[in-house]
């Protein structure tokens, strides 16, 4: 939890080049992908000293120096060269932290905090082939709500040669078996710095606990750790959503019909965005889809959008590629024959990135002929937002028609999701039957279902005048969230060790909290034109009738992060939480115990949030303190209202015990102290 002493981050380098990316095995992440990788602001670091590295901190017994990393000095190493290993941890641990906002870095020979412009939020896994006692690695803390931007972990690679000489060895000791347990204890250590506790908690439907990251050393067994890529358990996922951020935004599939007779080669879709650029990614390709990935064409112009100025972009699917219809049958590649249904889906990456991105707007769908003629007759298509957590506690998605069609939205359901769903799960099988799956193919049990309006009116608009239509997915205040775990000791254990308990504490009054209403919200329903015009190829004629389009959508859920806290030594605490954003202020009176939850009282506080928290109480001990968690704390300031006398500064780490004693403050028995604390919702 606590910061380096200055003198050990001025330490001597060790060079400075990062290893070459080309060199390593492709992690199975789609979220991958160069430029918008690279600006995640998160920060994950495998560094391998190539020389025993006495400058890393020495925050836990044996951890410095970071000891050298080379595949020979392993215990019964198995055959392949050290670069061929520390490509495949890497490839374990960036599929680990695939869908949160956070960048694995390739594997680096160099100290992290000895680079000229080390990133601000760091996360430092020291990786190196010496054998500890009874440790397979060990962090600098069980960082709650990751209020320490700069943390250290250590994997001893070398235990795995001694506590699982069984499972590695004959044919048994193969890079990747070595990869997975020590690519895991590194996911396991990195997660403690992200602020994951020791969990063995298993949600309704999940798979057992060996297959997760988090529980405690003595509980998992070498063949869970080496036989298999262990993922977070939805718990974890959740935790470490709000903590550090996924980069999903939303996802949307949908089952079409081609309403004209005649048969379309393309699908093309207009599409407003904000940014210059628009680029799919995750693209549904299964086998009721007749196309590739789609191509795109634009920005050509510009076009407003509730007050704002978007570019417009034209989003083609036209590459011909085999598949089946689920209502015709001989299906032909990459065309789709009058009343025949088929399936697309995409999701964009200007979407997902950093929470910081407008949302894409979907004008309309168009269905073209082979020579790129428009087919007169459309199917429907409905715009959504990525969703709105309000200042009462309602969290509400907006659907939108943009086109001079009277729709109407019939038969929405949405479930509160522990993990995003992947692309390919986002549809009805041939049975009709829903299998949610997440990016590593685990089944997903939804959190709960949320019953929605069963018919609500989507009238016709336009992009001038978008008609709208809204769901609300849940209200913070009345159904809180999914995971809220409160710590109340000090986590003196740090990590497993053989034969501790199974569940670090951490420091109290802070809180863990999964985003609201979920990781993700999937959203399915029928959109409807009402007697629409279209062809009907059993009696090979037009009709009018209903022209459904069936709509899958998937929505990250909001970092709604509890601000709380407590008081010791201060009595009949009066607090006041105040969210500078919103202008939303709440006073509530500590409870007899100290503790105060600004969101239980009703506040609504976001991640990036500025909030201003104050305390008023009387003096019942020579050193009172507080505690926050949920902030990073900017400034804190002590006022003794009787002096007259303020003093202020900036705590280390927000999450530490505020002491305003030793800030300098005289404060007097039964006197009166007020503190107020100004941060922002991390
Ligand atoms: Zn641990």
């Amino acid at each position: 939890m606590t910061r380096l002493p200055p003198a050990l981050k001025l330490a001597a380098c060790l060079g400075t080049a990062l290893l070459a990316h080309t060199a390593q095995a492709a992690p199975t992440c789609y979220h991958n992908y160069g430029a918008i990788d690279a600006m995640k602001p998160n920060k994950l670091f495998l560094y391998y000293p190539t020389a025993n590295d006495a400058t890393f901190p020495a925050y836990y017994a044996n951890v410095s120096p970071a000891r050298t990393f080379d595949i020979a000095l392993l215990p019964g190493a198995p055959a392949g060269t050290t670069a061929q290993l520390r490509s495949r941890i890497y490839d374990v641990v960036a599929t680990d932290y695939c869908e949160f906002n956070v960048q694995v870095l390739p594997p680096t020979t160099t100290n992290p905090d000895s680079l000229a412009l080390p990133p601000a939020r760091r996360n430092m896994v020291a990786i190196g082939a010496d054998t500890n006692a009874s440790l397979y690695g060990v962090a600098e803390a069980v960082d709650t709500g990751d209020a320490d931007v700069i943390d250290h972990a250590r994997v001893f690679g070398g235990s795995y040669g001694v506590f699982c000489s069984a499972d590695l060895s004959g044919a048994n000791n193969t890079l990747d078996r070595w990869a997975m347990g020590i690519g895991g204890t590194a996911a396991h250590e990195a997660g403690h710095n992200y602020g994951l506790s020791h969990s063995a908690v298993v949600h309704s439907g999940e798979d057992a606990y060996t297959h997760h990251i988090m529980p405690a050393g003595p509980s998992m067994p070498c063949a869970n750790r080496v036989g298999e890529r262990r993922h977070f358990s939805d718990q974890d996922f959740g935790i470490l959503a709000n903590n550090v951020g996924l980069t999903l935004q939303s996802l949307a599939n949908w089952d079409f019909v081609n309403p004209n007779a005649a048969t379309a080669a393309r699908l093309r879709m207009e599409v407003l965005s904000r940014s210059a650029t628009l680029t799919p990614v995750s693209t549904y390709t299964g086998s009721r889809s007749p196309w590739n990935p789609p191509a795109v064409s634009g920005p050509s112009g510009t076009v407003m959008f509730k007050g704002l100025s978007y570019n417009r972009f034209f989003v083609t699917w036209q590459s011909a590629k085999t598949w089946a219809s689920p209502n015709q049958p001989g299906s032909l590649a990459g065309l789709v024959r009058g009343a025949e249904q088929f399936h697309v889906g995409t999701q964009f990456v200007q979407e997902d990135i950093l929470n910081t991105s407008d949302q894409v707007v979907i004008v309309d769908a168009t269905l073209l002929d082979a020579d790129g003629n428009a087919l007169a007759l459309h199917p429907r298509v409905p715009t959504f937002d990525t969703g709105t957590l309000a200042a009462d506690g309602s969290f509400t998605v907006n659907l939108g028609n943009l086109v001079a069609a009277n729709l109407v939205l019939r038969n929405w359901q949405a479930l509160v999701l522990p993990r995003p769903a992947h692309i390919d799960s986002l549809m009805r099988d041939r049975e009709g039957v829903l299998k949610l799956f997440d990016v590593q193919q685990e089944a997903i049990t939804p959190w709960r279902e949320v019953k929605l309006a069963e018919k609500a009116e989507l009238p016709a608009g336009s992009v001038e005048k978008p008609a709208q239509a809204s769901f609300l997915l849940g209200n913070l205040f009345k159904d809180g969230h999914n995971v809220r775990i409160k710590f109340s000791g000090a986590n003196v254990a740090r990590d497993a060790v053989v034969g501790a308990k199974e569940v670090n504490p951490d420091v109290k009054g802070a809180l863990a909290t999964d985003p609201f209403p979920g990781a993700s919200v999937f959203l399915e329903g029928e959109l409807v034109e009402p007697g629409a015009l279209q062809w009907n190829a059993e009696k090979k004629a037009y009709v009018n009738e209903d022209l459904v389009t069936r709509v899958f959508l998937q929505i990250a859920g909001k970092r709604a992060k509890p601000v709380d806290g407590a008081l010791t030594g201060l009595l009949r605490g009066q607090v006041v939480c105040a969210n500078l954003a919103t202008g939303k202020k709440i006073s509530l009176q500590a409870a007899d115990d100290g503790s105060f939850d600004c969101e239980r009282a009703g506040l609504v506080s976001l991640h990036g949030d500025r909030v201003e928290i104050s305390q008023v109480a009387l003096v019942n001990a020579k050193q009172p303190l507080v505690q926050v968690g949920g902030l990073d704390i900017a400034k804190v300031t002590c006022t003794n209202p009787a002096s007259g006398k303020t003093v202020s500064f900036k705590p280390e780490v927000s999450t530490d015990a505020l002491d305003c004693v030793k800030a300098g403050l005289e404060v007097g028995l039964q006197t009166t102290l007020q503190i107020t604390q100004v941060g922002t919702v991390h």
